[in-house]
């Protein structure tokens, strides 16, 4: 089955083989060396020094790094400001209310641009404002939002930039340096290609609180976390066979080539999909240019539901995914991540192409 979804991908066969490295305590040291090996890879993503910058690990899924980043990074007398543009911005607003985090947003329809004019007018109103947190590729559209442009702004107003970068982190630029990032958080399986169950946040160490900070959350408190693993320790047990695919995953990565061939890789299959699907007369929902190389989203072609698309598709192989909220029934997403050919999508448009002429 080829997964078109955005995260879980296709494993590669050497990361599904390092699946079955010996069983391991979390408390020897072969785990901390893998763990250790691990936040080292991911560091080495973006060439962020270890002086500087720190990998903490979680065992879990993206959410739970993006809870860790926000309930730990923003202190008890700082306030949010939340950027919504689709489902996962809205999640993050959704988090820093279950914890109580006073929170102001700006919010978009899905899809639609930063609007940089509300954003400054909301900051100059609230100079209270301590940190801003953003989704990079908002997966809810395959939007790629513009970080350099809020970068700018942030600097200004001195404010610590946040970033879910779960959908993007591995394949799309991100330059924490230039463009002022306090912390991002990211997942091992989707533009990693490892397994779900290990995510992580790279922040800046002087971000971490203060030692005597009692932290909001007793799991997600990404102080501890790297004060033991920075001991080659952890405060709880981690997803061990998902560490060895993370590690692996993250060595056939840079043998690879890092990144920047991955957002080459992708960028070249989302396009082959693009241009084959428009020639059908499937449309994107946004224009050239705003989406990420990782997932683009399409309406769906008329008469057919969603449900008869998919099933069809299902049945030939692929998996392609729903949209959400008022868009599920009239867009469907492709996301090009994971260990998948050029062939592979061959044979997805070629699949397409006779529905087209059922429906
Ligand atoms: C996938 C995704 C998440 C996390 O989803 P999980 O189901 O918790 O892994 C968060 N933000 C974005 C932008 C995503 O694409």
């Amino acid at each position: 089955m080829i997964l078109l979804n955005p995260g879980p991908v296709n494993l590669s066969d050497r990361v599904r083989k390092a699946l079955l490295n010996p069983d391991l305590c979390h408390r020897e040291v072969e785990f901390s060396q893998l763990q250790t090996r691990i936040r080292q890879q991911l560091l080495q993503v973006y060439n962020l020094p270890q002086e500087h910058w720190t990998a903490v690990l979680l065992t879990g899924s993206g959410t739970a790094a993006i809870e860790a980043m926000i309930t730990s990074l923003v202190p008890r007398d700082g306030k949010l400001l939340v950027i919504e543009n689709g489902v996962y911005g809205e999640r993050i607003s959704k988090i820093a209310q279950i914890h109580g985090i006073e929170s102001i947003k700006l919010h978009h329809s899905w899809g639609d641009e930063i609007n940089l004019q509300e954003l400054v007018k909301l900051l100059t109103q609230n100079p209270d404002i301590s940190h801003l947190a953003v989704v990079h590729h908002e997966t809810t559209t395959g939007r790629l939002n513009n970080l350099s442009h809020l970068a700018t702004i942030c600097r200004e107003h001195q404010i610590q930039l946040l970033v879910d970068g779960v959908s993007s982190f591995g394949a799309e630029e991100l330059n924490f340096d230039a463009w002022g990032i306090t912390a991002c958080a990211g997942t091992a399986n989707k533009c990693l290609h490892g397994i779900p169950g290990t995510a992580f946040v790279i922040l800046r160490r002087n971000a971490l609180p203060g030692k005597d900070t009692i932290p909001r959350t007793l799991y997600l408190d990404l102080g501890s976390y790297c004060q033991q693993q920075d001991l080659g320790g952890t405060p709880f047990t981690q997803s061990v066979q998902s560490f060895y695919a993370l590690a692996e995953a993250l060595q056939e990565f840079a043998e690879g080539g890092g990144w920047q061939t991955r957002h080459k890789y992708y960028s070249q299959l989302a396009n082959f999909v693009r241009d084959g699907l428009l020639a059908m007369g499937i449309k994107p929902l946004l224009p050239l240019g705003s989406s990420s190389v990782v997932l683009h989203a399409y309406y769906l072609p008329e008469g057919v539901s969603y449900e008869q698309f998919h099933d069809y598709l299902k049945a030939q192989g692929y998996v392609i995914y729903a949209g959400q909220g008022n868009l599920a029934r009239s867009i469907f997403r492709v996301s090009t991540m994971g260990a998948i050919t050029h062939a592979d999508m061959e044979r997805f448009l070629g699949a397409v192409k006779l529905i087209g002429k059922l429906g």
